[in-house]
């Protein structure tokens, strides 16, 4: 099973997906977690991938991204199938993709705009592994501590208001038109995740009754 996860940043879109990649044990693959793996390499390549483009909030040209991606879908474990979030980001990326693998279903993860602009505020992720946590509502047990590995916690650059102003106006004019697309092609599924996160099974289950997974 090959599934697309949209959203606009900070709706919930990395939580949701990873969930959802354990529930269905399918792969997870973000690119936004590929960049942020190959700036932490330290590698000039990554350098570059920081300052022109994550750290301003803005995409990285669809051929870079593309290749990034390829390389990942290259790889042995996505055989079983996978959950990909933050690809496509424009309608040619998606174009590029269908050429690439057969897609099954998009989930478009909605929320109010109130609920994503708290969530993004007080988002915190872990250097190390990744996993996602939000200073008041999913607080870590230790405080600046990854409860999954022990890594550092801490407040990803483009999180900052200007970078995030700039990745709202993008994701409004390339990524949203996305949501048509794949409607128009009967892939698109909206999940509501506007509800506080400990309610998150009920999440899991609505997207069970779209997969038609056990019901
Ligand atoms: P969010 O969805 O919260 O903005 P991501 O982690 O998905 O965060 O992406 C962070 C950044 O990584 C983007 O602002 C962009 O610079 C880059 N990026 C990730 N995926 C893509 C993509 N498919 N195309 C272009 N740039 C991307």
């Amino acid at each position: 099973m090959n599934l697309i996860g949209l959203g606009a940043p900070g709706v919930g879109k990395g939580t949701y997906t990873k969930l959802l990649s354990k529930r269905y044990k399918i792969l997870h693959i973000s690119t936004g977690d590929l960049c942020r793996e190959e700036i932490k390499k330290g590698t000039q390549f990554g350098k570059k991938l920081a300052k022109e483009f994550l750290e301003k909030g803005i995409l990285v040209p669809d051929d870079i991204i593309t290749n990034m991606l390829k390389e990942r879908l290259g790889k042995d474990d996505c055989k079983n199938g996978f959950i990909l979030e933050g690809y496509p980001r424009n309608i040619s990326q998606a174009k590029i993709l269908e050429g690439m693998i057969k897609i099954d279903k998009v989930l478009n993860f909605v929320a109010p705009d109130e609920v994503i602009t708290d969530r993004l505020s007080g988002r915190i992720i872990c250097k190390s592994c990744g996993a996602i946590y939000h200073i008041k509502n999913v607080p870590p047990k230790e405080p600046g501590i990854c409860d999954v590995c022990g890594g550092k916690l801490y407040q990803r650059e483009d999180d900052r208001p200007e970078s995030v102003k700039v990745r709202l106006k993008i994701y409004h004019e390339k990524t949203a038109p996305l949501i048509k697309y794949y409607k128009k092609k009967g892939l698109l599924a909206d999940v509501d995740v506007s509800t506080p996160y400990e309610e998150y099974p009920k999440v899991l289950k609505e997207v069970d009754k779209i997969l038609r997974i056990g019901v």
